[in-house]
């Protein structure tokens, strides 16, 4: 099998060839150690899996994270090529290992530095990953109406609650817990729960369709005490919003990487499938289905690459925090979760397709990549949600937004 990368420009500066450098190394580390396993990762495997510890020992765990914690502080826009290739190796491998970003972009723009750059450092340093805890059962989609809270306890706050879906949970060190001030129903704060916090129960692993290579929990948080400084600064539902637009972006990254697998696959079943006597790689039908696949792929890209640079030049700025609490989501990331969501399921639907039956069977990879796909248009924001945040953010005239 060969691990085709889409174009990517020759590297412009030294953060370019040093992400051109590690973009190097994870296309062989997904070539040794994703692709001859991939049905291992459909079986819910133990976390950390041998091969996430392997990522870390190669030095290539969150990559993203600034040089100034000791990471290699890959940009958003090259990190969409890194969880492509990841990707392209396994879905769910692939976003266990970047899902992080998600806290480690509210660490690092809550403003508590004492408190963030600790846990920045040592991910930097030894990998790990961090749970995000947000979703609840009732509350859906309307964060705002999430029932965790946190109380303060003298020099302590105690968070309680349920959460429905959290990844990484039990291989973390540090959860991040989106709560309500159990004492000011418009107060939001993300509070900081070291894992092992007396009170902190998996309730149970979700046996999910897909992305099996992860892990996702429902949890329970039955009154986890803490120091009340574990509460970041700023409001917690903002501060999560921000986060936000990377994880959405390499969430629809993970469907570029998992659509150039579907083409491969494809390539290599029509190079020995016959049709009118010929190879099916010559019939005309079968080359107009791979080229509309080409044209989604690329365009995936270029909306990934787009959303990931506008978010980067917001962390380039004078003042990236204050900049993000004002914009809040990104159109342009939105944009990039929605369509890929979409144009990935139209591969997996062009794909299995071209299997005929067999594309609906266990037995070849295509049936798996199907069932990774899905997830791409459903977590952090089905369509339906995507839809009304354009539609309130960007679409309503200015002073009407909210
Ligand atoms: C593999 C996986 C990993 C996950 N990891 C995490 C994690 O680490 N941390 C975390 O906090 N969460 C996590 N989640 C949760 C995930 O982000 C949510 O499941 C997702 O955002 C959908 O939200 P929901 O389940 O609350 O469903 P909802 O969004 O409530 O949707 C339920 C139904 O209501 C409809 N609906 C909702 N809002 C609207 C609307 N505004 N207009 C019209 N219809 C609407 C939807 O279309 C759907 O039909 C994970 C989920 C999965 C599947």
């Amino acid at each position: 099998m060969t691990v085709t990368a889409t174009t990517t420009a020759g590297p412009a500066s030294p953060t370019g060839a040093r992400a051109a450098g590690l973009l190097d190394r994870v296309r062989t580390f997904v070539h040794d150690e994703l692709l001859p396993s991939s049905e291992h990762f459909d079986s819910l495997p133990a976390v950390p899996t041998a091969a996430s510890v392997r990522l870390a020992e190669a030095g290539l765990a969150n990559w993203w994270i600034p040089a100034e914690y000791g990471g290699h502080g890959v940009p958003l826009c090259d990190s969409v090529d890194i969880v492509s290739e990841l990707a392209y190796g396994d879905g769910g491998f692939a976003f266990g290992s970047f899902l992080s970003v998600l806290g480690t972009t509210m660490l690092q723009l809550s403003g508590a530095d004492a408190l963030a750059r600790p846990h920045l450092e040592r991910l930097a340093r030894d990998g790990g990953v961090l749970g995000i805890l947000a979703s609840e059962e009732e509350a859906g989609s309307e964060l705002a109406r999430i029932t965790t809270t946190y109380r303060r306890d003298g020099d302590r706050v105690v968070v309680g609650g349920d959460k429905y879906f959290s990844t990484n949970t039990d291989a973390a060190d540090l959860l991040l817990v989106v709560a309500r001030d159990a004492t000011d129903d418009a107060e939001f704060r993300v509070v900081l729960v070291p894992r092992h916090t007396e009170g902190v129960e998996l309730v149970k692993r979700w046996n999910m369709v897909g992305m099996r290579g992860s892990a996702t929990y429902q949890v329970a948080l039955r009154d986890c005490a803490v120091p009340a400084a574990h509460c970041l600064p700023g409001n917690g539902l903002r501060l999560l919003e921000i986060g936000l637009n990377a994880s959405r972006v390499l969430i629809a990254a993970t469907a570029i990487g998992m659509a150039r697998r579907v083409r491969d696959l494809a390539m290599e079943y029509a190079s020995s499938k016959r049709v009118h006597g010929a190879a099916l790689v010559r019939n005309a039908v079968f080359a107009g289905k791979l080229g509309q696949i080409e044209m989604l792929i690329e365009v995936m890209r270029s909306q990934c690459r787009a959303a990931a640079a506008e978010f980067d030049s917001h962390l380039a700025g004078d003042a990236p925090a204050a900049a993000l609490y004002r914009v809040g989501t990104l159109r342009s990331a939105l944009a990039a979760k929605m369509y890929c969501g979409q144009a990935g399921w139209q591969v997996a639907t062009l794909g299995s397709e071209m299997f005929g039956g067999l594309g609906y069977t266990h037995d070849h990879p295509i049936g798996k990549l199907v069932r990774d796909l899905r997830y791409v248009g459903l977590v952090e924001g089905g369509d339906d949600v995507i839809r009304e945040l354009l539609f309130t953010r960007y679409v309503v005239p200015t002073g009407k937004r909210r």
